[in-house]
C-alpha cells in the first residue's frame, strides 16, 4: 500500500470560516504532517454513532487522535471536587463519547493509533487510567507545562525510557518538546508503559507493554504536539514516519 488513509479527529467550531454555521475544525498542521509522510489525511466529524465509527474504520489504515479541550473528569472521577471541575475547558459536545468509541473499536481491529495531547490522555482513560484534572494545583513543579505563546518551540526536555520502542524510533535519549497541556496522566493504565517523562516526572509519552502490543497492535501516545514542531525541529518527524509505516504494514 502506497498511501495509507488516516482518519484525523476534529472538533466543532460554532462558526465556520466561509459560513456562519457550526463547522468541522482541525488544525492544518496535523494534516500536513500526515501528507508529508505520504499518507492521505481525512477529517472525521464528531458523530457519536457506532455504525459510523465502524464503517469509517473499515476504510482507513490508521487513526490520528488530535489535541483539544479537556476530557470530562467525571468519566474517571465521579466525585471530582467542584474547584477542580471549574478549571476545565471541555472539548466539543459528543467528542469524548465519539473518541472513546473510536479508540475501543480501533484497538479491537488492530488499527494503528497515534494519539497527541488530548488523545494521549484519552487513550489512558479509555484503558482504565486517570488524569490530574488541574496539573498546576494537583502536582505543582518546576516545569512549565502550559505555554501557548511558545507552542512552536521546545520549552522542556523529555527523557525517553531506554527500553521503549519510542526511544528506538527517536534514536536518542532526550528530546526537546513544546507544552500546552492543562491536564496530565495521573495513574497509568495497566496495559500501558511510560515511554518518556519530563524532568518533574510528568508522563509525556506512552506505548503498550510488549505483550499488549502483540495483542492490540501499534499505539503511541505523546503529551506534546510534534505537528507544531516539525518546521523548527525536524527531528520530530520520526513519529509520523513510524506511524505511517505501521499503517502501511499492519
Ligand atoms: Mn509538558
Amino acid at each position: 500500500m502506497k498511501h495509507p488513509i488516516i482518519l484525523v479527529t476534529s472538533s466543532t467550531a460554532e462558526i465556520g470560516a466561509e459560513f456562519p454555521d457550526p463547522s468541522v475544525s482541525v488544525a492544518h498542521n496535523y494534516l500536513d504532517a500526515i501528507r508529508a509522510g505520504g499518507g492521505i489525511p481525512l477529517c472525521l466529524p464528531i458523530m457519536p454513532d457506532a455504525d459510523l465509527v465502524s464503517g469509517a474504520l473499515d476504510c482507513c489504515d490508521g487513526i490520528l487522535l488530535t489535541g483539544g479541550g479537556d476530557i470530562n473528569p467525571t468519566l474517571y472521577w465521579p466525585e471530582v471536587p467542584g474547584t477542580l471541575l471549574a478549571t476545565c475547558e471541555f472539548g466539543s459536545p459528543g467528542r469524548d463519547e465519539m473518541e472513546f468509541m473510536l479508540i475501543r473499536s480501533a484497538l479491537d481491529r488492530r488499527v494503528p493509533i497515534l494519539a497527541i495531547c488530548r488523545g494521549h490522555q484519552l487513550v489512558n482513560v479509555a484503558l482504565g487510567g486517570t488524569l490530574y484534572v488541574d496539573l498546576p494545583t494537583q502536582r505543582p513543579g518546576e516545569v512549565l507545562h502550559c505555554d501557548y505563546d511558545r507552542r512552536f518551540e521546545a520549552i522542556h526536555d523529555i527523557h525517553l525510557a531506554p527500553d521503549s520502542r519510542f526511544a528506538r524510533l527517536a534514536e536518542r535519549e532526550i528530546l526537546g518538546v513544546n507544552s500546552t497541556h492543562h491536564q496530565a496522566i495521573e495513574r497509568l493504565a495497566s496495559v500501558l508503559r511510560v515511554a518518556a517523562a519530563a524532568p518533574d516526572g510528568v508522563i509525556e509519552a506512552t506505548e503498550f507493554t510488549p505483550e499488549e502490543q502483540a495483542r492490540r497492535g501499534w499505539l503511541q501516545t505523546v503529551q506534546y504536539h510534534p505537528e507544531r514542531l516539525l518546521r523548527n525541529h525536524p527531528e520530530h518527524r520520526f513519529l509520523f514516519d513510524a506511524f505511517l509505516e505501521a499503517c502501511k504494514t499492519r
